[in-house]
């Protein structure tokens, strides 16, 4: 198995203070798997490659049982990872090139943060999900992608085409990018890996990912496959991905904040809003409590003075937010009586999770319209028909309000976070679905002033479940 990179920036063979192996000696190193090789077909002022060679021994392999990727016996001796890149190769790229991979370059610190034309060539890549999934897991990163493709047999052309590729992708980045997005992306492709993956494995990946996973369109599918299709450990990954995001949109979102609370102001729509999920409460005379998307915690400390409450819980996907809530709440500070009463926890609403169940009543206020219209499916699932309290109180804003407000611009949403916003028809629409569909009976609320045309800003359905 083949990998090389080639610099062609002048004098090209900084490659070589980058890679920590100098261009002028071929160099052996032993891994635990067989021995890898590093040398420089060419080494020039204008172009420097250098090359991985990694000879993967397979008898030893068979005999520390690792690598194997089916589970019949002969599957031990014949299959292609001596020939394929695989996580055989990130293992080596990280042992071989290990100081590159961290930026690290004590001779030439200059050259870390360097863009370089750089072109990587990978002899075989097994890529499952074919040509189309290489494209979609390298271009977003910004690289130029060609990729040659072999039959299964010349003589049976019927056959068609094997998963096996012969890569080349150029981009100019620092190496320290190239190699990490290496690293990551090539078990991905070959959909395997030959070691256990547990927690650990899930840290790495999200420090590898460090600046491109949470923003990359296949991120889903990276976890799931980085992860060896484990379930939890893939969901806390895109939760923690998810995290990532939600914590660059509250940074860059103050400005709109202050819209949105300026918007508020003069009605005191908040207090109203907590107000009237307060009382639903109460109505509904629930013992245990679930604030989804509980987000700084303001209907928490409420919930606290409730005393026929015995049980509140708090969860949010933005890890930033849940510490402000447990602050705000003054949870250390609290007696151990009402302490124990209350739990925060990190979650997502996108993603089944045992944790959400058995609660009296769950809130979801001003959450629906943060999610994607898209997956707004899967959190119908998660609470309906998972989940399923007896009680379910959602808030959302309601659209034909916005006309009321002179300073938010028309068609403008209230808050840039928000995916969208309904009117009260829209509203009433999806969950008299939602109702019908998981057996719930449902009622609607208006929360602030009414006016006559629009309506009030905000709008409360009450979901009871009907067994
Ligand atoms: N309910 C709170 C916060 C509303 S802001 C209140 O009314 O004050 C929306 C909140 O939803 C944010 O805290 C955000 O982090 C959270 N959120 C967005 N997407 C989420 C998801 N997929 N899972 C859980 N929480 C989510």
């Amino acid at each position: 198995m083949l990998l090389s990179i080639t610099n062609e920036k002048k004098p090209a063979t900084d490659l070589g203070y980058l890679l920590h192996k100098n261009p002028l000696r071929c160099q052996e190193i032993g891994i635990s798997f067989g021995k890898a090789y590093v040398f420089y077909p060419e080494a020039t002022d204008d172009r420097c490659t250098a090359s991985l060679l990694l000879d993967i021994d397979p008898i030893g392999m068979v005999r520390g049982k690792v690598g194997s990727i089916n589970s019949g016996p002969l599957d031990q001796y014949v299959n292609d990872r001596p020939y394929v890149a695989s996580s055989f190769l990130s293992v080596a790229i990280a042992k071989v090139f290990g100081s590159a991979m961290q930026g690290k370059c004590t001779n030439r610190p200059d050259l870390v943060d360097t863009a370089l034309p750089l072109k990587v060539q990978l002899s075989v890549l097994p890529c499952r999900g074919g040509k189309e999934f290489l494209k979609q897991l390298f271009e977003p990163l910004g690289y130029q992608v060609k990729a040659k493709s072999y039959a299964l047999d010349s003589s049976f052309k019927e056959w068609g085409n094997s998963v096996y590729y012969t890569v080349e992708l150029k981009k100019v980045s620092t190496l320290k990018d190239v190699l990490t997005h290496l690293y990551v992306l090539i078990p991905v492709l070959d959909n395997n890996k030959h070691y256990y993956v547990g927690e650990a494995e899930l840290e790495n990946l999200l420090a590898k990912g460090d600046g491109w996973l949470s923003e990359h369109p296949q991120k889903e599918i990276i976890a799931r496959r980085y992860l060896k299709h484990r379930v939890s450990l893939a969901r806390q990954a895109l939760t923690r991905l998810m995290d990532i995001n939600h914590a660059g949109v509250e940074q860059t979102m103050t400005a709109s904040d202050n819209l949105e609370v300026a918007l508020e102001i003069p009605l005191s729509l908040n207090e109203q809003r907590i107000k009237a999920v307060l009382s639903k409460i109460s109505d509904s005379g629930a013992k245990t409590v679930l604030d989804l998307g509980c987000g700084e915690g303001k209907l928490l400390r409420d919930l606290i003075e409730d005393k026929s409450i015995e049980k509140i819980t708090g969860m949010d996907v933005s890890i930033r937010s849940l510490e402000i809530a447990h602050k705000r709440i003054g949870l250390d500070r609290l007696p151990s009586r009402i302490k124990n009463k209350i739990s925060l926890f990190h979650g997502s609403l996108m993603y089944k999770d045992k944790r959400f169940a058995g609660f009296d009543a769950a809130i979801v206020m001003e959450v629906v319209e943060h999610l994607d219209p898209p997956r707004l499916a899967a959190f119908e699932k998660v609470l309906f028909k998972h989940a399923k309290p007896k009680t379910i109180i959602l808030t959302t804003p309601n659209r034909e309000y916005n006309a009321m407000w002179e300073n938010l611009p028309e068609g403008a949403m209230r808050h840039s976070d928000h995916r969208f916003e309904w009117t009260r028809d829209e509203f009433r629409e999806w969950a008299g679905t939602l109702a019908d569909q998981y057996n719930y009976l449902t009622a609607y609320y208006t929360i602030g002033p009414e006016s006559s045309s629009f309506g009030s800003p905000m709008q409360m359905g009450v979901f009871k479940r009907a067994d």
